[in-house]
């Protein structure tokens, strides 16, 4: 399409896009590489305002995006000199319109405006919480079809405000993991494609929205990132918005520091980081059944992040600095209310983490109190989108066992 080019880190090699995920070679990740170098933001309300830098050809009409600003109180509160919130949920107040809560949606807008570019099929999701409900919302809003693939249990976990019925519901026996195989193996047929989690460069540069939109009202690029990480997918999407920002020349040479946080207990690539491993290995993930129930933030729960990979977190973590931060549930949970003292859309668990996080660097000097800081609340607004927009329930369209035969899967999904 003549405006990006396609890499694969690890080969160095470029690529044919047609929706690929992935070199035939190597199993590090792709990146796109712009032909605008200096980033010129477009004229319009929603996130495709950032359309040089988004890997599509056409775009959604949408006022969904992130937003960034400040508020002096919560700032000298924290004793911070130059802190930057970005916000990407549903605060009107604050005028952020994304409906479906969190930064998951800028990654689904992007992402069905590409898979429509390269005329492929259905999107297939397993998610039961803010990515499933993310395309879920955008697949009704465009007009294309989803497949949303989530446990049985979490079957009323996916609304809308818009049930136009492209979304289709199917809810699994068994845990997450037996949802993730069910929808691989839908995925693999004919006619579907997966999102491709962080392999995909639209979800990448999707998330790297929150950071533009942070330089861009600032005027340069904060020291620190600050931001929950479960895949670490919006962590890597950060690092690469800025070393684009750095290409650009207008807003500063030096990478943010990522400082990023997990939920105690439940902390694989805290573990791996601190032992300074590229791996992740079992120890990281010690009674992970246990741990990932107890925690406050399940979105931060995934048990396999894009984290060894080349161009994945440990290569992002190398290239910016930063640590990684375990923050207890107490902890989130006194954030959360420090932050519900200033500011009145509620935030996302996940969310809570990171300003936890945050706290805790004061407290242990890990940070420079007169450096300018980004926060990244990546969800939140639950509490207000409710009383503004009807949701809608989507209901499921076939519940199947975790062993369904592929001839069953077949029939049920083109049933
Ligand atoms: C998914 C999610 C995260 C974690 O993002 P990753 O890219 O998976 O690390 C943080 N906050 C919210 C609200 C999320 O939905």
């Amino acid at each position: 399409m003549g405006k990006y080019r396609l890499i694969c880190l690890e080969g160095g090699e470029f690529v044919d896009d047609d929706y690929r995920l992935r070199c035939d070679r190597h199993s590090g990740l792709l990146r796109a590489e712009y032909d605008a170098v200096r980033l010129d933001v477009k004229r319009m309300n929603g996130v495709f305002k950032f359309y040089d830098w988004l890997p599509v050809a056409s775009i959604i009409d949408t006022d969904a995006a992130p937003v960034a600003f400040r508020n002096t109180e919560l700032s000298r509160e924290l004793g911070l000199k130059d802190l930057l919130i970005a916000f990407t949920g549903y605060y009107p107040e604050r005028g952020a319109f994304v409906r479906s809560c969190s930064f998951k949606e800028m990654e689904a807008l992007p992402t069905m405006a590409r898979i429509r570019d390269a005329k492929k099929g259905t999107v297939v999701v397993a998610s039961a919480g803010n990515t499933g409900r993310a395309f879920a919302h955008i697949s009704n809003v465009v007009g294309m079809n989803s497949v949303i693939v989530v446990p049985e249990r979490s079957a009323d976990r996916i609304w809308v405000p818009d049930d136009r019925g492209y979304s289709k519901l199917m809810t699994v026996k068994g845990d997450y993991a037996d949802s993730i195989a069910v929808s691989e193996r839908i995925s693999s047929m004919k006619g579907f494609v997966p999102e491709g989690g962080a392999r995909n460069i639209a979800r990448r540069d999707g998330m790297g929205t929150v950071m533009l939109e942070s330089v861009i009202s600032m005027g340069k690029m904060p020291d620190y990132y600050f931001q929950a990480v479960g895949s670490g997918t919006g962590a890597i999407s950060a690092w690469e918005a800025s070393m684009r920002l750095v290409a650009d020349g207008r807003f500063g040479t030096k990478l943010p520091e990522l400082h990023l946080s997990q939920n105690d207990p439940f902390m694989p690539m805290k573990n791996a980081w601190d032992d300074g491993r590229r791996s992740i290995e079992k120890k990281d993930m010690e009674n992970a059944e246990r741990n990932i129930s107890e925690v406050y933030a399940d979105v931060l729960t995934n048990r396999n992040p894009p984290y060894s990979p080349v161009g994945g977190l440990f290569d992002a973590m190398t290239a910016c600095g930063g640590m990684i931060y375990g923050v207890t549930n107490e902890e989130a949970k006194a954030a959360e209310r420090l932050w519900s003292e200033f500011e009145s859309a509620v935030p996302d668990p996940a969310a809570s983490v990171a300003l936890a996080s945050l706290i805790k660097a004061i407290g242990k000097g890990t940070i420079d109190k007169n450096r300018t800081v980004m926060l990244n609340m990546t969800g939140g607004g639950q509490n207000l989108v409710h009383k503004d927009v009807t949701m809608t329930r989507i209901e499921r369209f076939a519940a199947v066992d975790a062993n369904v035969s592929d001839d069953e899967l077949r029939r049920v999904i083109n049933g």
